[in-house]
């Protein structure tokens, strides 16, 4: 059983204080009325323009249908800022059809309007309603497309990292085999067993330098992929070219400009890597490699040259595609994956740069990679040399 609430409480007081009476419906439906104003004040402000209007046209029918057509065209305005839902577009363009229709019909009975004006009422509001039927297959359209691409990014994030996670996962077993093969090469006494082991670690390599170009390519877009100093295209070329010197080429040094990048010198230096890689695979021993920078504009170009084997015009604009690999018939030990180029456009476009080529079948090759110049890294003054 339930005990009253004064009971469970004790005995009533003597005598309550008056505690003036609140109207909490009231003052809820006051709140809520000053929030809708507030929300729709604009759509407030038409209907009060539309009820003035209809004022007009019912009292001054010397303004003939200006009022009657500015309804319908501060309708359609409103319209085009807001898209309205279907019910609100219907319910308005009824009660404006009903409202100006039934006026101009009345005044039509009346003797006061011409009847050719009372076919305007269903024109306009069948023009309003093509108009809506449009603005809502846009608005139908936009939100596939939004939501296609929005798909998309999410599928290309997932690809990123699948690419990432399973690079890495590569690189562990890799270097473990390859630190196994290469042992094998030098303790091994049999020859057979020592060629065998050398195709192992040849492959191996392949392996890895493709699992580190996936790599590189997955992670352009992170934020920590360039960590950018100035660097010295001069100096940078010297030293690439000390690198690769003892590659039996002809190497030579075209030319250096006196200019600076702002550049994350381990991914120059993996491009222009690259670039040189494949000037060598496209070359005899004795052919002429030359490494030069100049000043073109505001960009410093690192350019690598090689009188090689060329390559063909219908090829040259997949090059730097991924996946691309010219001439069908090359053989495995001399081609790679067709990743080089893809890796080099990576970088130069990380750095706001770009990469070109020109190469003609039978002469050779000549790949620009061109970057925003910077400028240049102080150099340290005698006089300061000699102050510190
Ligand atoms: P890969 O790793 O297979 O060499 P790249 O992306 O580096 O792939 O190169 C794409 C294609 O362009 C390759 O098939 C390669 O043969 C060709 N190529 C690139 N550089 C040269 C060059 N200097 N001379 C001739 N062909 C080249």
């Amino acid at each position: 059983m339930q005990v009253p609430a004064e009971h469970a409480l004790g005995p009533r007081p003597a005598h309550r204080a008056r505690v003036p009476r609140r109207r909490p419906g009231r003052v809820r439906w006051a709140r809520r009325a000053g929030q809708f104003a507030r929300t729709y004040w604009q759509d407030i402000a038409w209907v009060v323009f539309v009820g003035l209007n209809l004022v007009a046209m019912r009292l001054i029918p010397a303004w003939g249908s200006v009022p009657f057509l500015i309804i319908w065209i501060t309708l359609t305005t409103a319209y085009g800022f807001r898209l309205w839902h279907v019910g609100s577009t219907v319910l308005t363009v009824s009660l404006v059809t009903l409202a100006t229709g039934g006026l101009i019909g009345w005044q039509v009975l009346r003797g006061e309007q011409d009847g050719d004006y009372l076919a305007e009422v269903p024109l306009l509001a069948l023009m309003f309603v093509i108009m809506v039927w449009h603005a809502r297959r846009r608005l139908t359209a936009m939100e596939e497309i939004k939501r296609v691409s929005e798909h998309n990014l999410v599928l290309l994030d997932q690809q990123r990292r699948f690419l990432q996670d399973v690079s890495h996962e590569l690189g562990t077993p890799i270097t473990i085999a390859l630190g196994h093969a290469e042992l094998i090469t030098r303790a091994a006494t049999d020859h057979a067993i020592v060629k065998d082991a050398r195709v192992t670690v040849d492959e191996l390599l392949r392996m890895r330098r493709l699992a580190n170009r996936l790599v590189l390519l997955a992670s352009t877009d992170s934020p920590d992929f360039l960590r950018l100093a100035p660097v010295d295209a001069a100096a940078l070329m010297m030293e690439t070219l000390h690198r690769w010197s003892r590659t039996p080429r002809r190497w030579a040094i075209g030319g250096l400009a006196e200019a600076a990048v702002l550049a994350d010198q381990d991914r120059l230096t993996l491009a222009l890597d690259a670039l040189i890689e494949n000037a060598v695979g496209h070359t005899d021993t004795d052919s002429r490699i030359e490494l030069s920078t100049r000043v073109e504009g505001d960009q410093v170009v690192f350019t690598v040259r090689d009188w090689g084997t060329g390559i063909p015009a219908d090829e040259i604009g997949q090059v730097f595609d991924r996946f691309t690999r010219v001439g069908k018939g090359r053989s495995r030990e001399t081609g790679g994956f067709g990743l080089g180029l893809a890796v080099v456009k990576a970088i130069a476009q990380a750095h706001h740069g770009s990469v070109r080529v020109h190469s003609t079948v039978g002469e050779g090759s000549v790949f620009d990679l061109l970057l925003p110049a910077a400028p240049a890294p102080r150099r340290v003054l005698e006089s300061e040399r000699a102050e510190s």
